[in-house]
């Protein structure tokens, strides 16, 4: 296999060198050069997952999915392991939640071994660009679009999932530097009953605003809160949140319980199994901002962090909120965030053994057994 791609985007300046990439990936600066496709018509139904070269997208300025915003994604990894082997996290649960957020918009559900049989055919394509530095991976963002080109409002009749492949650090560097937040108190994110626990194109575009003012003010994220009584913490706009109380008996983890208004972070159901296995109780509980605030102020709340496939586990340092502006114990990493991530990175990276059956091998001994019995079985 060569070191660059056959074909990088068009208008890319040309890649330099594979090594220098892996170096320093950045998050998601650099494409593969390759993507899977997958596609539906009505009445056809799913073809079989292909990898090509990394192109545009034919779209007729008509179709439905850029008008009345069919348009779901995922976000997801795969690692390379101590021996050298690659493998993905969690691929069926994120293709599980991809039929979710697509069956919310009324789109074609895609049927999850489909889904992994194509992120693996792409990741096992893609396999040298998969860097070997703890903490980093080889991104996969799934696109599942509306295709057909259609002025009335209607479900679309053809789609496409075009698999998307980066080298990738965590998205706030690797560094994990603690992140600033800011309550939103003008808008809201979501509803019960809405569309926010589907990962679907408009939420994040129905954040952005909000999302650009707190920047603007020094923050990182908005931190949102429920959009009924905008009292209980919901999440960061792709990020999940949890918060680590002095208890009696040591730390108590609690994050905020999905009710339908928050994306079901496979990385915040990943650390509640682990916090279990490490002796942290750790439960879904509503938390009111005005709790968090008067933890922060009394100590009662120890540390605070954030979660998701792309940032994995980082600290939340500080906290504006109703005008204040709150450190969130010292400001620095605490234990216990320090603690998870550690406990996630190493099974993602199969350094310590994978009791949960969360790693789809891709590459190595492993993934060839699985090629014997045939992968899509
Ligand atoms: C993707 C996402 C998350 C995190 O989900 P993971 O499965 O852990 O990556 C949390 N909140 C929102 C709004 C998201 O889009």
């Amino acid at each position: 296999m060569s070191e660059t791609p056959a074909s990088g985007p068009p208008g890319a300046p040309a890649p330099p060198a594979l090594d220098r990439i892996l170096r320093d990936p950045g998050f998601c600066r650099h494409s593969t050069g390759r993507v899977a496709v997958v596609e539906w018509e009505a009445g056809a139904g799913w073809s079989e997952p292909r990898v090509q070269p990394y192109d545009t997208l034919p779209m007729d300025p008509a179709t439905l999915g850029l008008h009345y915003g069919q348009a779901v994604f995922e976000g997801m990894k795969a690692f390379r392991g101590a021996d050298g082997s690659v493998s993905l996290f969690r691929a069926a649960d994120h293709g599980r939640r991809l039929g979710r957020s697509a069956a919310r918009l009324a789109m074609a559900e895609m049927p999850v071994d489909l889904f992994t049989w194509a992120c693996a055919e792409l990741v096992a394509a893609d396999e040298r660009w998969v860097p070997g530095g703890y903490g980093q991976s080889l991104y996969v963002r799934p696109l599942l679009i509306a295709t057909e080109a259609e002025m009335g409002l209607r479900p679309s009749h053809s789609y496409r999932c075009v698999f998307l492949a980066y080298p990738a650090d965590p998205c706030f560097g690797s560094g994990f530097r603690p992140l600033a937040v800011t309550a939103a108190t003008e808008t809201v994110r979501a509803v019960r009953g809405g569309t926010g626990e589907a990962k679907c194109a408009g939420n994040y575009a129905a954040s952005l605003l909000t999302r650009t003012e707190a920047q603007a003010a020094g923050y990182d994220e908005a931190l949102w809160l429920d959009g009924v009584e905008r009292r209980w913490v919901e999440e960061l706009s792709t990020m999940n949140v949890f918060f680590v109380w002095h208890g009696e008996d040591g730390p108590r983890l609690t994050t905020p319980p999905c009710d339908g208004t928050i994306v079901r972070g496979i990385t915040r159901d990943s650390l509640l199994t682990l916090a279990g296995g490490l002796g942290l109780p750790a439960v879904e509980e509503p938390t009111a901002i005005d709790a968090v605030r008067d933890g922060i102020r009394s100590g009662a709340l120890a540390e605070m962090f954030a979660c998701g496939t792309a940032g994995v586990v980082v600290a939340v340092g500080r906290l504006g909120t109703a005008g204040e502006d709150l450190v969130v114990g010292d400001g620095r990493e605490g234990p216990v965030t320090a603690r998870l991530r550690g406990a996630l990175l190493d099974v993602q990276h199969a350094r310590t053994p994978d009791t949960h059956g969360w790693l789809l091998p891709v590459t190595g001994p492993a993934a060839a057994a699985d090629e014997g019995e045939g992968r899509r079985a």
